[in-house]
């Protein structure tokens, strides 16, 4: 069996809401780092089955798994493994090397280039439509839930806390457990949402923070009627994308299958003169 002394637990690398991150490696196979999230078990943990299980599992952990069967994903963290310990959940992920938080690097890097954005966006379009169609609601987009390693810019989603299904039913407001900022209009408005319209507004707020530094609305107000105000250093392509992924209306919004093949991501080489 597997348990936490076949670990040589290192430095905390990371702490967020729930949880504590340690980098490990595995004793047997002596170089292979690990991450650990260990978790104190709550009344508000929410569990789901999975198959193979006589019993549900963390729904985080139910989440990944559908993730983890192959082909995967580069840009989603791998889960290798959970444990129960007593009144502790740990789940034993692949550990990103050199990599920091997209919020860190945003903090450290004045005007990110639209060459970096694009390589950032298109890893992270990446990761949002495979989890679309895992039937997988990662719920907490945002700056701190993503790493990016350097100088590569090798982009990892992680974190799905606040993960859920996504079946033909639309979600509730009261379903949406991630950061407040991150929530779409139409759940703040209709009270429900659907899975991939939100998806596409997240994209649109990562898309305007990368550029900007800062988050494109900051309180519910402005979620529902706040202007965007877009820095005029941005090309013309880059506005019209994250213009159309900010569209409050869900109908009007881009679709998720459309953002890929915006001109932004498909720039042309201006002719020589
Ligand atoms: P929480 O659910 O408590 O927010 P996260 O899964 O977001 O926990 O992890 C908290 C922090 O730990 C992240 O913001 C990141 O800095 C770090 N971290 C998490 N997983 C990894 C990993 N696999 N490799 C490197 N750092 C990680
Ligand atoms: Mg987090
Ligand atoms: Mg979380």
């Amino acid at each position: 069996g597997l348990d936490l002394t076949q670990f040589e637990v290192g430095d905390l690398i990371g702490e967020g809401a729930f949880g504590q991150v340690y980098v490990a490696s595995h004793k047997r196979s002596k170089r292979v780092k690990v991450a650990l999230k260990c978790m104190v078990k709550s009344q508000q943990d929410r569990y789901l089955d999975i198959d193979g299980h006589s019993t549900p599992v963390l729904a985080e952990v139910a989440m990944m798994l559908r993730l983890m069967k192959a082909p995967r994903c580069p840009n989603i963290i791998r889960l290798h493994n959970w444990l129960e310990i007593e009144d502790n959940f740990v789940l034993i992920l692949e550990y990103a090397e050199s990599c920091q938080t997209l919020l860190q690097y945003i903090k450290d890097t004045a005007d990110i280039e639209e060459n970096q954005a694009r390589q950032l966006m298109r890893q992270l379009i990446r990761a949002i439509m495979f989890c679309s169609e895992r039937g997988v609601f990662h719920g907490d987009i945002h700056t701190a839930n993503i790493l990016v390693t350097l100088p590569r810019l090798e982009l990892k989603l992680i974190d799905f806390g606040c993960a859920q299904p996504i079946t033909q039913k639309p979600f509730n407001k009261s379903d949406y457990r991630g950061a407040g900022h991150g929530m779409p209009p139409e759940a703040l408005r209709c009270r429900v949402f659907h899975a991939n319209p939100a998806y596409v507004w997240t994209i649109g707020i990562m898309l305007y923070e990368i550029m900007h530094g800062r988050l494109a609305f900051n309180n519910r107000q402005s979620i529902m009627f706040g202007a965007i105000q877009i820095h005029p250093r941005l090309s013309t392509a880059c506005v019209d994308l994250i213009s159309q992924c900010l569209i409050r209306n869900p109908a009007k919004r881009l679709q998720l299958h459309q953002v890929e093949e915006h001109c932004w991501f498909n720039p042309t080489t201006p002719n020589p003169v």
